[in-house]
């Protein structure tokens, strides 16, 4: 049976019993985390070259957020019609790093920044065979 729903990228994000989780990099020597996963540590002051797989989230801080309020271009994709959304900077402060994530609301000016939230799986979009496509979003808790 064909799966009904792929992530929008494969290796990105897994489902664990805690929650959502992102999939990247953590230098082994400097501990400098990467979303997504980094073949080399950038980190200018480091000589360390050996990575490690690593998990981020799921949950966070909202650091800041805006209302996206008109279609993002091509090659984004969304089901039609657009409805404007909120979209901000996670800071996942315990494991280092901020990353940016749709945020999940029923009407997007109720967000706040500096609200808890959590990483959640969420549909993006319907592809042509009808399959809903997944990412990570962020949900105030
Ligand atoms: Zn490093």
């Amino acid at each position: 049976m064909k799966a009904r729903t792929r992530p929008v990228v494969e290796g990105l994000f897994i489902e664990t019993e805690t929650g959502l989780r992102l999939s990247g990099s953590r230098c082994k020597t400097c501990r400098t985390p990467y979303f997504p996963a980094a073949a080399h540590c950038h980190n200018p002051g480091c000589a360390g070259s050996e990575m490690e797989p690593a998990q981020f989230g799921p949950r966070g801080t909202l650091w800041s957020h805006t209302i996206q309020n008109f279609p993002p271009p091509t090659p984004s994709k969304y089901d039609a019609p657009f409805n404007p959304y909120a979209v901000g900077v996670v800071d996942l402060t315990q494991d280092g790093l901020r990353v940016l994530a749709q945020i999940v609301a029923d009407d997007p000016r109720q967000v706040r920044s500096g609200a808890e939230v959590e990483l959640v799986l969420a549909p993006l979009y319907r592809d042509e065979d009808g399959v809903e496509v997944v990412t990570w979003k962020a949900r105030q808790l």
